[in-house]
């Protein structure tokens, strides 16, 4: 797929739908990190940019028309556009989509703190007409958000008890998660950080913060891998992200670098060539994208998962196991060989969190089970993500597997192959013996 290159002056200053305009000062509680300025500088102004665009997918060009008709191509692909124009109030999403009882409800109540942002490229995907739409359901609340189970809680997996400085979970011997903001281009109805993803009573990470954990690393010698997530650490502009990642490069003894961000599926326009220029400077680095449902697999998608690879960045991906979105074989199937097609391994599947108000999003761990059943020796080993539950209370990623293993006979084990066919395999200390 051809990108189109254009050397173009800064883009206009953003316009858009009136009302759309009248409400996006609303902001995260990280003010800087999207308070980007509506009009270009005189400086910028002088500069001649090279900006290279995206090829529209009709859907977004059809969304794009009709909902921004004032919107040029340049601003549409601008990802600081994209940012400031997110849909984030009932008014403004009810103009997009017919809104059903249960999502009015929770759009208008006031429920979990996490808000409701989605990037007008991700709206582009939505169905208007259907609520039960699967990527739908993932970033419009609805009423059962309210309805709290006794298994849920606020940080199930923990993480607090494992927070040694802000910003820092530590929890494995020799890798940290470094949270480096709490914003997100679009918000997930079942993330697991929603105690403190758009949270507004939460403290900015700034770069006091940044220090303090950056200091931390560089004083546990252990540390070998920083995994950089949040929030999404690709809503961090080029020169915030640039800065964490070279203080971090300068650390001896961190060998790899890591990226969790699911920027490629609801803001493509973020992985701009500047991006990828800076980000080869700090390899190994490697980026997990957050995908959830084929749907997201769009042509824009495709040409970000492109210029990332590329510039030599491995992709591997993380899906959380969603009930009625992405729970049966076929859906699975289509997302991984999807992924594959673009330059993505299939890293995670991950058993969905109980985070407060997910029990409709949870399923039963036999369904993760039987997709994993459904893709092992049915397609491509690459294809085949590891099923994992993060455990509640802190105990780390356990991976699951159907049980291929059925016992013993002898000095022989008993195996199961993907068509249900028995085989013997030599494991006694005899077969051993001979080996060697
Ligand atoms: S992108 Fe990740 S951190 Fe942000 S809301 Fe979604 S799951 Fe949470």
């Amino acid at each position: 797929m051809e990108s189109e290159t254009l050397f173009n002056e800064e883009v206009e200053p953003p316009g858009s739908l009136t009302e759309f305009t009248a409400t996006q000062n609303q902001t995260d509680g990280c003010v800087d990190l999207f308070n980007f300025p509506q009009r270009p500088s005189l400086v910028v102004l002088k500069n001649v940019r090279r900006l290279t665009l995206f090829q529209d997918s009709p859907k977004s060009e059809f969304f794009r028309n009709r909902f921004f008709p004032n919107i040029s191509r340049n601003e549409w692909h601008d990802w600081r556009w994209q940012l400031r124009n997110r849909i984030r109030d009932v008014h403004l999403l009810s103009q997009i989509v017919r809104l059903s009882e249960k999502e009015r409800y929770a759009m208008t109540h006031q429920g979990r703190s996490l808000p409701v942002a989605i990037t007008p490229y991700y709206a582009s995907l939505l169905d208007e007409n259907d609520s039960l739409q699967s990527i739908r359901r993932t970033v419009i609340p609805i009423s059962d958000e309210f309805i709290h189970k006794p298994e849920e809680a606020y940080d199930p997996l923990d993480e607090e008890e494992n927070t040694p400085t802000e910003g820092i979970v530590h929890r494995y011997p020799d890798r940290v998660l470094f949270l480096v903001t709490n914003a997100c281009p679009t918000y997930c109805r079942y993330c697991t950080r929603s105690r403190m993803v758009g949270n507004h009573s939460r403290q900015c990470f700034d770069a006091v913060h940044w220090d303090k954990a950056i200091s931390y690393i560089a004083a546990n010698k252990n540390i070998r891998d920083v995994l950089l997530s949040g929030g999404d650490p690709l809503a961090l502009p080029d020169k915030k992200l640039e800065w964490l990642l070279s203080r971090l490069r300068k650390i001896p003894h961190v060998e790899l670098l890591r990226i969790g961000t699911k920027a490629p599926a609801v803001l493509p326009q973020r992985i701009t060539p500047d991006l990828t220029r800076m980000l080869k400077r700090f390899h190994p680095l490697w980026i997990s994208i957050h995908v959830t449902h084929p749907g997201e697999l769009t042509p824009e998608m495709s040409q970000a998962c492109a210029r990332l690879a590329d510039a030599g960045i491995p992709l591997g991906s993380q899906t959380v196991l969603l009930s009625g979105i992405n729970d049966d074989v076929d859906t699975m199937k289509k997302l991984v060989h999807g992924l594959l097609q673009i330059r993505v391994k299939p890293y995670y599947l991950y058993q969905c969190d109980p985070i407060p108000g997910s029990s409709h999003f949870r399923t039963k761990v036999s369904k993760g089970l039987e997709i994993i059943e459904g893709l092992r020796g049915h397609t491509t080993g690459y294809a085949v993500p590891t099923y994992v539950i993060d455990a509640p209370g802190g105990g780390g990623k356990i991976p699951l597997l159907p049980e291929y293993v059925l016992g013993r006979r002898g000095d022989d084990i008993i195996i199961r192959n993907y068509q249900g066919r028995l085989y013997h395999y030599p494991d006694g200390d005899q077969a051993v013996a001979e080996i060697h």
